[in-house]
């Protein structure tokens, strides 16, 4: 169910980091090689977000499969980046297939992706959403789990939380609020990158100084280390932690 992944580190192009790679993302939109519970393929949607040298990122998203983009890959093979966030979406039935649906979300020098489910949404998640602004709320980015997620997660940003505060707040509050939740959530800002690991896969690998966490490994390189479920990582181009989750979400460090 979805995959996504964050680099960090000396500037490659978006085609060595999601098009080339034996298994990496663009191979994952058709033929993934671990989607835990549920999901075939990865075919709803897109969007990679990457930083532009000194700016805010910025995003390219469609609401097609990833493989059947015929601009991407010029575009990819051209745009050298330090920090991207990407991801291809396999859409949770019920939840509407748009553009503005597939991650990244984002605002400002954030970027954040989701890669599970929200059980018993939308219910469950009305009491956690009744404490974010009501301007927020209309103005969502699409009615799924994913984007009240981001809004919770974004809620605590703007509140002055850090990265890792922030998502560790958030898997906690939706896993008490919607128990058997999958919530591997991705967050940069492009200098961090934090991933939570709740009920889907995750793994990550240094290079010389660059770290890439990914749902699943783009090859077979030794160097991949998969994270254990209910951790977080927080990582950057000088290395990562791995920490656990306590039962309620909480980063225990
Ligand atoms: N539930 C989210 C959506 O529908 C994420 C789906 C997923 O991880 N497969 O967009």
């Amino acid at each position: 169910m979805c995959r996504h992944l964050a680099y960090l580190g000396p500037p490659v192009t978006l085609g060595s980091l999601l098009l080339d790679p034996p298994y990496g993302l663009l191979r994952q939109s058709w033929a993934p090689r671990d989607m835990r519970g549920g999901g075939t393929i990865n075919a709803d949607g897109f969007g990679i977000g990457w930083y532009p040298a000194g700016a805010d990122p910025v995003r390219y998203r469609r609401a097609q499969p990833l493989w059947s983009d015929t601009t991407l890959p010029e575009l990819a093979a051209v745009t050298a980046t330090g920090a991207v966030l990407a991801a291809v979406r396999s859409a949770t039935v019920g939840m509407p297939l748009h553009e503005t649906a597939a991650a990244p979300f984002a605002e400002g020098s954030w970027l954040f992706s989701h890669n599970g489910v929200v059980r018993g949404w939308p219910d469950t998640l009305v009491p956690l959403a009744r404490d974010l602004p009501v301007r927020d709320l209309i103005t969502l980015d699409v009615p799924t789990d994913s984007a009240v997620v981001w809004a919770l997660v974004r809620h605590r940003l703007r509140s002055g939380a850090a990265l890792d505060e922030a998502v560790a707040g958030t898997v906690a509050a939706v896993a008490e609020a919607a128990p058997g939740s999958r919530l591997n959530l991705l967050l940069t800002d492009g200098s961090t990158v934090v991933a939570s690991v709740v009920g889907h896969a995750l793994s990550i690998r240094r290079g010389p100084g660059s770290v890439l966490v990914a749902s699943e490994p783009s090859d077979d390189d030794p160097g991949w280390q998969a994270v254990p479920d209910g951790r977080l990582v927080v990582a950057t181009t000088a290395g990562f932690e791995v920490r656990e989750l306590t039962t309620d979400g909480r980063d225990r460090s």
